[in-house]
């Protein structure tokens, strides 16, 4: 037999087939009719002239009249399935509506189509083979219960087949029903089949299969796979259909199978679970969240069992297993007396009100230890009848509140008894300086009430003469950096004037912001009276010792002069080295009767006006003689007259270049300048001597202040010579300085004004 003969055989064999076919060829997207049989012609009631060479979808274009179809295109695809797999492709039920000849209408018609392709010998598809099966009659008995189980009555398995759907019809309203052909591939939904998975109308079987979520579909095939086996189908699954949320679904299913175990069809049931898994997530985020709480949470029936407590709740009260919860009565969560309470009081007062709050006492039940919380009960009711059906609670262990407000009330009163003993005064103002805290000491010193002292209130207690000083103080201090500090007198109960010295440190809050100060304020009454002492001593002893002294060196000179005259050179000189030894003497004794009047405020001042430099040099050239080791170099620049005691001045100066002396015994010269800056006349004494170590700077012009160290050592003097040139520098309204550095020199200087 020929090629042709069998080309030619196979087309008579083709065109008479009673399945309707068409040859069509691959030509995407036109899809080419090239041949036609008799079958198909009749099923579609057209003429092979008007198709042969034509598309596909230019012959049978979508129904005009119905705006929904989209049979082009999934027919489109379906022949593209089959062209990209090289198998045979099932487009099922769908709808494709044939003209009625003759008339302009349309008849309602469904098919389900295999386009099979046709290959040559190197694999590659040349044809497809198109056959629509016509199904209206099959969809009319499918979708018709009573219709379909009276037809298909006369077949055991279709009896059987109808009698499962109406089962499950009849079982699941809201459920989507499902009908598989395996035979044909053929699937049927019902319209809420297609709801679930977001489709308004049947779709092929494929569209259902990628609706399944890409996770999912490997768990749906073996659920598929199994059923084949077992008979019964159930896998639950995410439909993510490409519109609209993700729902979870339900698959059941059975599958009906031939005499030879062969599966037939598979019927079955969708759920959407949606609610039902969201609802089992949002219970298992509740339940976690109570089991996370640091809080006991319980649940207890109305029959007086507990049926949920937490894990917080179940550490706290010595439950090992969940178990326990149940199983120990809630009596024994309670000491007896408690129970009581719990049963008559508490219990009843939740399913009266609704709800009770309050701290109870509970039991551990293994250690017995009995403790107290705090504990917040409501009433459950049925969100349906409305009538109430469990007690929940929320308990806190107040154990280690309570333990931190012992501690905390230990540690404030201790703080108390700190302070209400102390012999200081302490205080605390906020940041506005008002006194907020001021502790027993000071009330027992000044007999007042803690509230008088508040705010400004304690200012009436201090000394009228010492409240303007002590205001100015708080007000100088206003900047919040500085250190507070000051002497007062206030007055006793008793009558007594006692003095006082207050100090603070201001307080900052952790973002540096100033809160106010914390001081303390301390009796000095007993230093100022010691010091009052020894400032009168040193008064009385200079002011004895001045006579003796001054006698003592008339009759010196006295002496001196007569063993000159007489000759005796020898005892004269010896006269003259006790006359400079008189002189130290008288000037020691002056100075200490200087610091007396200083201390006392009478220091005496005769100011007169006079040429500063011509004072400078004359003392000078007298202190010149006095040392053989230095030389005094003069540095005048034109300075000025000043209004000042000249004499006191010329004290000042004298002691600066005593000291310079004094404290440079390893060179020898000594340098004095006069110049004149702005409205001031500017004298200062530069040595080079041992010099002054920073930190001790400041201090040379204190009262008896001596500059300790073994350099300084073995220099004789009392600490008040530079004391006395600074207070009467001050009161000649001028200023006194100093610029040392050890080993290498110091340079004292003082400003006067300087009278134009
Ligand atoms: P003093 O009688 O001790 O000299 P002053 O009041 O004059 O008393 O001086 C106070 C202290 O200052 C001295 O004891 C000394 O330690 C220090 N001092 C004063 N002048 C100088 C100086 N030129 N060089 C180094 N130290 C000095």
């Amino acid at each position: 037999m020929s090629a042709t003969t069998n080309h030619l055989g196979f087309s008579l064999i083709f065109r008479h087939v009673p399945a309707a076919c068409l040859i069509v060829g691959t030509d995407a997207p036109g899809y080419t009719i090239l041949d036609v049989n008799e079958a198909y012609l009749l099923a579609t009631k057209s003429r092979r002239e008007s198709l042969i060479g034509q598309s596909v979808f230019s012959v049978f274009p979508d129904n005009p009249g119905d705006a929904a179809s989209n049979n082009t295109s999934r027919s489109a695809w379906s022949f593209g399935e089959a062209i990209r797999t090289g198998e045979t492709h099932i487009l099922a039920n769908y709808r494709y509506d044939i003209p009625v000849p003759g008339t302009e209408r349309f008849e309602e018609r469904y098919w389900t189509a295999t386009n099979t392709p046709i290959k040559d010998e190197s694999g590659k598809v040349i044809y497809l083979l198109h056959s629509p099966a016509d199904v209206t009659e099959y969809n009319r008995l499918a979708t018709n219960e009573a219709a379909s189980i009276a037809e298909l009555r006369s077949h055991r398995l279709q009896l059987e087949v109808a009698e499962e759907r109406a089962r499950l019809a009849m079982a699941s309203s809201g459920l989507g029903m499902f009908d598989v052909n395996f035979d044909t591939g053929e699937l049927v939904t019902s319209p809420q089949f297609d709801l679930i998975f977001g489709f308004d109308e049947p779709r092929p079987y494929e569209d259902y299969k990628l609706a399944i979520h890409p996770d999912d579909r490997e768990l749906r095939l073996e659920a598929h796979r199994e059923s084949m086996v077992s008979g019964r189908l159930f896998y639950e699954a995410r439909v993510a259909p490409p519109s609209g949320p993700e729902r979870w679904i339900r698959a059941e299913g059975k599958v009906f199978f031939d005499v030879n175990g062969k599966g037939l069809r598979l019927l079955g049931t969708v759920l959407d679970i949606t609610s039902e898994r969201m609802a089992a997530v949002e219970q298992q985020k509740l339940i976690s969240l109570a089991d996370n709480s640091v809080d006991l949470m319980s649940i207890l029936d109305l029959n007086g069992v507990n049926s949920y407590i937490n894990q917080a709740g179940r550490n706290m009260l010595g439950f090992v297993s969940e178990e326990d919860v149940k199983r120990i009565p809630v009596s024994d969560l309670h000491a007896p007396e408690e129970y009581d309470r719990v049963r008559t009081e508490i219990l009843p007062a939740v399913i009266r009100t609704g709800r009770w709050s309050g701290m109870m006492m509970v039991r551990h039940i293994y250690t017995g230890e009995v403790f107290p919380v705090f504990n917040n009960c409501i009433r459950i009711d049925d969100p349906v009848t409305g009538k109430p059906v469990a007690i929940g609670a929320v308990m806190r262990d107040m154990r280690p509140e309570l333990t931190a407000k012992k501690a905390l009330a230990d540690s404030e009163q201790l703080l108390r008894n700190i302070t209400t003993a102390a012999p200081t005064a302490l205080w605390m103002t906020n940041a506005a300086l008002e006194m907020v805290y001021i502790n027993q000491t000071w009330l027992k010193w000044t007999n007042s009430h803690y509230t008088d002292n508040m705010k400004g209130g304690w200012l009436h207690y201090l000394h009228v003469d010492d409240r303007e000083k002590v205001i100015d103080r708080f007000r100088s201090v206003n900047g919040r950096t500085n250190f507070y500090d000051v002497d007062f007198r206030i007055i006793h109960a008793d009558g007594t004037v006692h003095w006082c010295t207050a100090s603070g440190q201001p307080q900052y809050d952790d973002n540096g912001e100033f809160t106010g100060y914390i001081g303390a304020c301390v009796d000095i009454t007993e230093q100022k009276s010691l010091q009052q002492q020894k400032d009168d001593f040193i008064g009385i002893a200079s002011h004895e010792l001045k006579t003796p002294v001054t006698s003592i060196k008339g009759y010196t000179q006295l002496l001196e002069q007569m063993l000159t005259d007489k000759g005796d050179l020898r005892e004269a000189a010896l006269m003259q080295r006790m006359d400079k030894q008189v002189n130290r003497l008288t000037n020691l004794i002056g100075d200490l009767l200087d610091v007396t009047k200083i201390t006392a405020g009478k220091l005496q001042f005769n100011e007169t006006v006079f040429d500063f430099n011509p004072m400078v040099r004359e003392l000078v050239e007298d202190l010149q003689r006095t040392t053989v080791r230095h030389t005094l170099v003069e540095h005048y620049e034109e300075a000025g007259f000043v209004y000042a005691d000249k004499d006191r001045i010329g004290q000042v100066i004298t002691n600066l270049i005593s000291n310079a002396i004094k404290y440079s015994p390893g060179s020898d010269e000594i340098v004095i300048r006069t110049c004149r800056q702005d409205n001031h006349i500017i004298l200062s004494v530069e040595d080079f001597g041992i010099g002054i170590a920073r930190e001790k700077l400041e201090r040379v012009f204190e009262q008896f202040y001596r500059v300790g160290g073994e350099a300084q050592q073995s220099f004789p003097g009392l600490g008040l010579g530079l004391f006395i040139s600074s207070e009467i520098i001050k009161r000649e309204t001028g200023k006194i300085w100093v610029t040392s550095e050890p080993g290498k020199g110091s340079t004292f200087s003082f400003q006067l004004p300087i009278l134009d």
